[in-house]
């Protein structure tokens, strides 16, 4: 670790002058819009710099800081701004250095509404871009045009785990005078640190494991000071998608558990990943820290673990044979989302209507019978006794 070691990260950074708060161990929930000044020099400075000073919460508020603070040191960068959301983060981030002519790079299986702010919502500003195959570097550097600005990066990504070869894209991005942005959020910065790999901004939906306590929507966003000051002048104060102060408060107090909650929710994941790729009602097991993923010697080279996220295909190949199985699941609540410290299932084939919105699912990128799993932080007897009642419904 950089500068400062985790424990440190995470119990101590920006809370260190506690006695302006009458020694409160827990921060106070600033909760407040504004900020007012002894003398117009001081509102003068604040003035020149909102990211540093707190003048009006829309730019900078003290709890906002302290989760600020402790999520660049994680990604090892030197700042963060926090967003309402993931796909908020992910939307500044990309919309930051573009104009109208410009043209992106995206991995093929990105995020669905990653997909749909470049197809979508920014070709209708004349943003131009190329989904591609990049877990070869190459089909990367076969997609670029001279007015390329930007390759969007998604490694793994929650499906299918693809993976992009992080320092080589970098590598190739810098020599072209290219920026690159990682969407980081299913690695969390403890398994992959993306900035040390070359990569310039490092995106997470805060949602999933950074707050993991599935009470709080939130986005980050982390870069070089020059980078987050760029975007935090344009899309981040321009169109204000903000986290407030208290749910900030909520994701610092989640976030000092994210070590522990990681470590036993990777431990349950080998056993039911065990479990799964034994049942013989199970088809392929998709999980990149297996020997058996095709991108398995990538995953050992550029992250340092893997979390609970997984998916498997369920015999029978049709929606009815997947519907019966998760419909019989007790332990596992059917949902959206990932990351929580509960466990969770999202049948993501079998739920959209074929006529509805293009999602992975009609795009062909995943098979019909894929079932996505969340581990918690149940006990692995629990969930295994569960998958196996529900497997033998099928
Ligand atoms: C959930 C998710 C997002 C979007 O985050 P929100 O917090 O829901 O806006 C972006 N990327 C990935 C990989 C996600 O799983």
């Amino acid at each position: 670790m950089h500068e400062h070691d985790l424990s440190y990260i995470l119990n101590h950074l920006g809370e260190e002058d506690r006695s302006r708060h009458r020694g409160a161990v827990s921060p106070p929930i600033y909760q407040s819009s504004i900020f007012a000044f002894e003398t117009v020099a001081q509102m003068r400075t604040a003035f020149g710099d909102e990211l540093d000073n707190t003048l009006y919460t829309r730019g900078n508020n003290p709890t906002v800081e302290i989760l600020r603070k402790k999520l660049a040191a994680l990604e090892g960068a030197d700042d963060a701004l926090l967003f309402g959301s993931g796909a908020a983060a992910i939307a500044a981030g990309v919309m930051a250095g573009l104009r109208s002519g410009d043209h992106v790079v995206c991995v093929q299986k990105p995020y669905s509404w990653t997909r749909s702010l470049l197809r979508d919502f920014l070709a209708r500003f004349g943003v131009g871009h190329a989904f591609v195959d990049a877990r070869d570097t190459a089909a990367i550097e076969a997609a670029l045009t001279p007015q390329t600005r930007l390759i969007v990066l998604e490694s793994p990504n929650t499906m299918t785990y693809e993976q992009q070869d992080l320092a080589a894209v970098a590598a190739l991005a810098r020599r072209r005078g290219i920026r690159t942005l990682l969407d980081n959020s299913y690695a969390t910065p403890l398994n992959q640190r993306a900035i040390a790999l070359g990569i310039d901004l490092v995106a997470h939906s805060a949602t999933k494991y950074l707050n993991g306590h599935s009470d709080v929507v939130a986005g980050v966003l982390c870069g070089s000071k020059a980078l987050i000051r760029e975007v935090f002048q344009g899309p981040y104060m321009t169109l204000g998608a903000m986290l407030s102060p208290h749910d900030a408060w909520l994701m610092i107090r989640g976030l000092r558990t994210l070590p522990v909650r990681l470590r036993q929710i990777a431990q349950t994941t080998q056993v039911v990943i065990a479990f799964l790729k034994e049942h013989p009602k199970v088809g392929h097991v998709w999980y990149p820290h297996d020997a058996g993923d095709p991108q398995y010697d990538l995953s050992l080279r550029q992250t340092t673990g893997a979390s609970g996220l997984l998916s498997f295909t369920v015999r029978g190949e049709t929606t009815a044979t997947v519907e019966r199985f998760c419909d019989a699941l007790q332990r596992f609540l059917m949902t959206v989302s990932w990351g929580g410290y509960e466990s969770l299932l999202f049948p993501v084939a079998a739920v959209y209507p074929p006529d509805t919105r293009v999602t992975d699912a009609r795009a062909g990128q995943v098979p019909v019978n894929l079932v996505r799993i969340s581990i918690g932080l149940e006990d692995a007897d629990v969930l295994i006794a569960d998958l196996a009642q529900a497997l033998d419904r099928v």
